[in-house]
């Protein structure tokens, strides 16, 4: 709703600044015709016009979304054509638009990965994984990321953020564990372990869900706070690597000065339309912009 109030507002200031644009313009137009001087002041008066439509629409925090799969393609980053949003970039853009929080830029291709410049995270509060495989960004443009995240700039990760860039050891350690196999594909339930922070104070003491569940290794609870675990008496827990039974599937960390927020949720459609998950993805993004 805030969103859409912003949008409604910068609407107007648009519209009444390019009204006064036409006045000049019309009022401007025989002089134009008298003198070459008065063109020059026509000119300036439109530029100053166009100056003010832009100092009176501040841009909103960017959000930078990757969804570039060097190994399995999930189909909610599919896009069914080059010009046409994937469901996953889809929603991010819905969420950010509608909230009025950010807008969303987005790579997608070998080739967008491959022409980031070191210096396209200056514009951005936040950048956002759900990628697989190995990611091609030029070295610089790779170190510009870790450093970005080290000075203050949020990282969010979902679901698959943790099956990528495993020959990139600072990266594991930015998202704070790799993918370590999927041993439950199916409704779970999964437990609230902290309730008080925004992306969770929603989905109250716990939540049924159905999806790909994700394990981990290089992972360790000093090392994350987490905020979600699966419940593991929901499961075969037989199934799963670890001993002590403890998976997480959502936690944020502190990376330097940044912000990091991940969850293993997301799998497949239905979870990306659910309006639990929109809302935990929301304020997740909203919480990991917050560190600059
Ligand atoms: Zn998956």
């Amino acid at each position: 709703m805030g969103g859409r109030t912003l949008d409604l507002r910068r609407g107007l200031w648009y519209n009444t600044a390019m009204e006064v644009c036409d006045v000049v313009i019309a009022a401007t137009r025989p002089a134009l015709r008298r003198g070459a001087r008065l063109g020059l002041l026509l000119l300036a008066a439109v530029l100053a016009c166009s100056a003010t439509v832009r100092a009176q629409s501040p841009a909103r925090p960017r959000v930078l979304m990757v969804t570039y799969s060097g190994g399995y393609q999930h189909d909610v980053v599919r896009r069914a054509s080059p010009d046409r949003l994937s469901l996953a970039e889809q929603t991010v853009v819905e969420l950010g638009a509608r909230s009025g929080a950010f807008d969303t830029s987005r790579l997608y291709s070998r080739e967008d990965l491959e022409r980031l410049s070191a210096d396209a995270f200056a514009e951005v509060r936040a950048v956002l994984f759900y990628t697989t495989g190995s990611l091609p960004l030029r070295p610089e443009a790779r170190q510009a990321l870790l450093r970005f995240v080290q000075r203050g700039g949020g990282f969010v990760g979902v679901h698959c953020a943790t099956d990528t860039w495993y020959e990139v050891p600072e990266y594991g350690e930015l998202v704070g564990a790799y993918f370590d196999g999927h041993p439950w594909t199916q409704r779970v339930r999964l437990v609230v372990e902290d309730p008080s922070h925004p992306s969770t104070k929603h989905l109250g003491p716990g939540l049924e869900i159905t999806d790909e569940i994700y394990q981990f290794r290089n992972w360790s609870r000093d090392k994350v706070h987490v905020l979600l675990k699966l419940d593991p008496r929901s499961v075969d827990v037989g199934k799963g690597k670890r001993a002590d039974q403890d998976y997480a599937i959502s936690w944020i960390r502190r990376h330097g000065r940044g912000r990091v927020f991940y969850t293993a949720l997301g799998h497949g459609r239905e979870v990306w339309e659910d309006e639990r998950f929109r809302l935990h993805l929301l304020e997740g993004i909203r919480w990991a912009m917050g560190g600059r």
